[in-house]
């Protein structure tokens, strides 16, 4: 398993998934513990576990999938909203070390 990690298997299909989008630059899956009706995630390609850790190269792709999400958030069933997280390192419990940005929708979502 490629950085030892869960995502990096996913991305090689090595571990199935639910993926709804893929693209040269990140994939999107359904989240296999799902903390809202909808729950995604969206996981680029490259392995990095903290956003300070990407080179401006890969920043650009953190901007590139920020850009993609409103377009797709019909076709994933967010129209009426969504929320947005990242869960950087252990205070915020970040479980899986490869960088992911959480969709929750479905839902109306308390804070
Ligand atoms: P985080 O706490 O931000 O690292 O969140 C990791 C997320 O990945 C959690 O919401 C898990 O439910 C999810 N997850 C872990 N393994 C898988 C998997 N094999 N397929 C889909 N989602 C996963
Ligand atoms: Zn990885």
């Amino acid at each position: 398993m490629r950085n030892n990690c869960v995502f990096c298997a996913i991305m090689d299909g090595e571990i199935p998934s639910q993926k709804v989008y893929e693209d040269e630059k990140f994939i999107i899956i359904k989240d296999i513990n799902p903390k809202a009706k909808l729950h995604y995630l969206c996981i680029p390609k490259n392995h990095y576990k903290l956003l300070e850790q990407m080179t401006e190269e890969d920043l650009d792709n953190i901007r590139y999938i920020f850009k993609k999400i409103p377009e797709l958030k019909k076709e994933l069933g967010l129209e009426n909203g969504y929320r947005i997280i990242i869960n950087q390192g252990d205070d915020a419990i970040q479980t899986v070390f490869h960088l992911h940005i959480h969709l929750l929708g479905g839902e109306k979502l308390p804070v």
